[in-house]
């Protein structure tokens, strides 16, 4: 039977489960200057087209789009600098010409464009978390392309993701996209430099990102390209523990995102855990930065990763970093391995004092009582698949 617009529609758009057929596009900056210095219209043209064509196929489609500041420098007839100031400046003047380029070439096709600026701040906080989670379902609802960019004229090292890799995870998440396609000047992960070594063999796919994948991206655009191997691999162990798919793939060949998801193309493809997350620990994922960490005994960890169980004080052996009730904490085991992220019940000064004692003995100890649990399950997120 042919399917309808408002069938692709529901099919697509199923609330706070992964929306099928929804990808986020994620282009960087390198992709939309063809390695030059100005924003390239035919290269823009081309991605249009071709987002164009896969949301004709039933296809919900997010852009997550750099070239903010190469687009402002291209406007000013002087050199600017690199500090972060001058780069504040840039994308100020910048971002206004990426967007009305965005506009008036998917305008081409009558289709409305949305801009959303966000930073690490704006998906802190759960509350505004949940806002731009709304405001996104509307945009996606009335069939309008959503183009994020990081709010770079306003956010501080604090605050700012740094990388519109990591936000790309971060809006996939938000948009509970089915995959996340990065799309950069390499067909993907390699096993050497391609561009010095003729014997580089592209990965095709990757289950676990490990320190020897992550050994093969060297450092942030020096190894592997401009787009910066490193973060692209951040990017999608963010996306895999969410259970989204990434695909890593050349913005530079022609046709390549209907390709790429038509397994057409060459790509490095990092698959999804399994096993879903719910909204809140996904959240937990995408959103706050750890101020601390938690050291949990090997009963703890057991308990935490096999058998869904909460942390108690009794398996906790050492408290790191100075944070609040209520802050992100990592959890690693005695030899530094982080396997799971979670809000704590006490801050690090009660964790001190309660680190070992049983349940019943918080009270004593504290004097009051807050939780029997330090990091209750339904405020956990394991690491691991
Ligand atoms: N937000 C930056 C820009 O629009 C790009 C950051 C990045 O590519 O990682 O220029």
């Amino acid at each position: 039977m042919q399917k309808t617009g408002s069938d692709i529609t529901k099919e697509v758009f199923i609330g706070g489960v992964m929306n099928k057929k929804l990808v986020v596009v994620k282009l960087g900056t390198s992709v939309l200057t063809a390695g030059k210095l100005h924003l390239n219209k035919p290269r823009m043209v081309d991605i249009v087209r071709q987002c164009v064509e896969l949301r004709e196929s039933g296809y919900k489609v997010v852009i997550v789009s750099s070239g903010a500041v190469a687009a402002g420098r291209s406007q000013l007839p002087t050199p600017i600098g690199n500090s972060v100031s001058e780069k504040q400046m840039l994308a100020a003047i910048g971002q206004g010409q990426l967007i009305h380029q965005w506009q008036s070439l998917f305008g081409l096709y009558d289709v409305p464009v949305a801009q959303m600026l966000l930073t690490r701040a704006d998906v802190e906080h759960r509350e505004r978390y949940l806002t731009a989670k709304d405001t996104l379902t509307q945009i996606l609802k009335h069939d309008v392309i959503p183009i994020f960019n990081e709010n770079d004229a306003v956010a501080t090292a604090e605050i700012k993701v740094g990388d519109n890799d990591n936000l790309s995870a971060l809006v996939a998440i938000l948009a509970n996209a089915e995959k996340l396609i990065l799309l950069t000047d390499q067909a993907g992960l390699f096993t050497a430099d391609p561009r010095s070594n003729p014997d580089a063999e592209l990965i095709t796919q990757i289950s676990e990102i490990d320190d020897s994948v992550k050994s093969l991206a060297g450092d942030s655009g020096t190894s592997l390209g401009t787009g910066g191997m490193a973060t692209k691999l951040q990017a999608a162990q963010i996306a895999q523990r969410a259970g989204i798919e990434t695909i890593i793939a050349k913005g530079s060949e022609a046709n390549i995102l209907v390709d790429v998801l038509n397994g057409e193309a060459p790509s490095t493809r990092v698959l999804k855990f399994d096993a879903p997350l719910e909204g809140r620990k996904k959240w937990l994922l995408s959103g706050p930065k750890s101020t601390g960490t938690i050291i949990c005994d090997l009963g703890a960890v057991e308990a935490l990763t096999c058998q869904g169980a909460s942390l108690l004080a009794k398996g906790i052996v050492g408290v790191n970093g100075v944070f609040a009730r209520g802050d992100l904490v990592s959890l690693s085991d005695s030899q530094g391995n982080v396997f799971a992220k979670g809000l704590s019940a006490f801050d690090n000064q009660e964790l001190e004092q309660i680190k070992g004692l049983h349940s019943q003995d918080i009270a004593k100890q504290l004097g009051y009582v807050l939780s029997n649990v330090v990091i209750h399950r339904d405020d956990l997120v394991l690491l691991t698949s």
